[in-house]
């Protein structure tokens, strides 16, 4: 049996194409979730299956001790993408990702004579990620309960209160780390102000800024980055869901203040970047980058909001609001559970995910078509009648 983990909704998938899966009894459904902002190009893309199985005839595993030519060129790929950047690191998924930006943003102030400098501020509302430090880092009780004293070196603040953060820098703060939309926490805008004052703080104190964009980036708010949106640039950011389209991978993009604060032996990970994930990943990066991907993310989005908000006016007392940017968008529930919304969402044939707050999370494939967003449309509304009985 499998610990108790998890509460899997009922049905199981066998098979993905394009928007569309399939469960073990042959029903259909259009998929609004894209395995929670991870399958941005959709199922079974024929690209990313041949990238995958030309390199599975070829060698599965090197290990890190050897040279993986498609490391670099991904590498080049993600800096060409990134301005910020001169630098990456790739591991598994997303909490290693945070976890290496963590110990990366440490050891820039160590290698930069101040050691002592080793807290991170995180903000209310925060998901990192499931390790030790990082249910630390969000500093969400349901995340830590029973699993003793959370660990040391982070401070977590309201979003909008300048004071609290101002109130919780010390000599020993080394960064201020944010998603700069925040996904599990119910789809929360990050306001551009606010990214501006962090960086302004940032540069003020000496600290460095962490974007954990492992939800928002990877084009899926129709720019490689959310925080282009803002136009405030991140020191370091860590990436993973979308990046792979469902192979497990991760990585860390470092400014060149921080590309020389590791050296050989101080971290590392067998699997990380590893030949399959990287050719998979080499392949997702030439289509998410492409400026006409990207420009087409952005106008269908719109369409999608703009259906969203009628369908808001329309159920007012069930769907208070309307959240998010491109295609990370939330359905705030004013009423009912957003459990109970997805399970009836399910049952019209449309898969779409919980996050905190009661908010439904709209995270469907990037390369979705207009007519599948009124195809989804029909489906919501029938799942906004029936919940509203
Ligand atoms: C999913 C997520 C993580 C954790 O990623 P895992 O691959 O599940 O470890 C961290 N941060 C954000 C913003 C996420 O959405």
């Amino acid at each position: 049996m499998l610990l108790n983990n998890y509460e899997p909704f009922f049905p199981a998938f066998v098979k993905g194409e394009g928007r569309t899966l399939t469960d073990s009894k042959g029903n259909t459904y259009l998929d609004f979730a894209s395995g929670v902002a991870v399958s941005g190009l959709g199922h079974s893309d024929p690209e990313l299956v041949r990238a995958l199985s030309e390199q599975a005839k070829n060698i599965w595993h090197v290990s890190n001790f050897f040279h993986i030519e498609a490391q670099e060129q991904c590498a080049e790929k993600l800096l060409q993408a990134s301005p910020f950047a001169k630098s990456v690191f790739f591991c598994n998924s997303g909490a290693e990702a945070n976890e290496a930006m963590l110990k990366l943003a440490r050891r820039t102030h160590y290698v930069e004579g101040q050691a002592q400098r080793y807290r991170t501020i995180t903000f209310h509302n925060a998901f990192h990620g499931r390790t030790l430090a990082l249910i630390a880092a969000a500093g969400k009780p349901e995340h830590l309960e029973g699993f003793g004293p959370p660990m040391d070196g982070f401070d977590c603040v309201p979003v909008d209160d300048d004071q609290a953060l101002m109130d919780a820098i010390d000599d020993d703060t080394a960064a201020i780390m944010i998603e700069p939309i925040q996904g599990d926490g119910g789809v929360l805008v990050v306001p551009p102000e606010r990214l501006h004052f962090f960086r302004k703080v940032c540069n003020d104190k000496g600290l460095l800024l962490l974007f954990d964009e492992i939800q928002c980036g990877c084009a899926r708010t129709g720019r490689m980055w959310a925080h282009e949106w803002a136009g405030v640039q991140p020191d370091l950011l860590s990436t993973a869901k979308g990046l792979g389209n469902g192979i497990p991978v991760g990585a860390v993009l470092a400014a060149a203040r921080c590309s020389d604060a590791f050296v050989p032996g101080c971290h590392g990970s067998t699997y990380g970047g590893n030949t399959l994930a990287m050719q998979v990943v080499k392949a997702t990066l030439r289509r998410l980058t492409d400026p006409k991907f990207l420009e087409n993310v952005v106008e269908r989005s719109a369409l999608l909001r703009e259906r969203l908000e009628v369908l808001q006016q329309r159920h007012s007392s069930l769907v208070a609001e309307v959240r998010g940017m491109g295609f990370m968008l939330g359905l705030a529930l004013a009423q009912g559970s957003a459990q109970r919304f997805v399970e009836r969402a399910l049952h019209e044939g449309l898969v779409v995910v919980p996050s905190s707050g009661n908010v439904v999370r709209l995270l469907p494939p990037l390369t979705i078509t207009e007519q599948e967003i009124e195809q989804g449309l029909v489906l919501l509304e029938k799942t906004c009648v029936a919940s509203s009985k």
